[in-house]
């Protein structure tokens, strides 16, 4: 399974990092949005992954 996240949808809530640290990450600049620091995600996490997708509301998340 692989993420990326559509920055210029992200708002910036910092959703996913909080459920799936394992994959993304705050980018912490000035107009702070959500980076995939892990491509490929690590099989223990494909549930949190999905779970971060699910709850971001702009639909900035694409896994395959
Ligand atoms: S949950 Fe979505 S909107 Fe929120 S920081 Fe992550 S990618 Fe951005």
């Amino acid at each position: 399974m692989k993420a990326t996240v559509e920055t210029d949808l992200c708002k910036g809530c910092g959703a996913c990092e909080i459920i799936c640290p394992e994959v993304f990450r705050m980018n912490g600049g000035r107009n702070d949005f959500a980076v995939v620091h892990s491509e490929t995600v690590p099989e223990e996490a494909d549930n949190f992954c999905v779970d971060a997708r699910n709850c971001c509301k702009p639909k900035a998340i694409r896994i395959c």
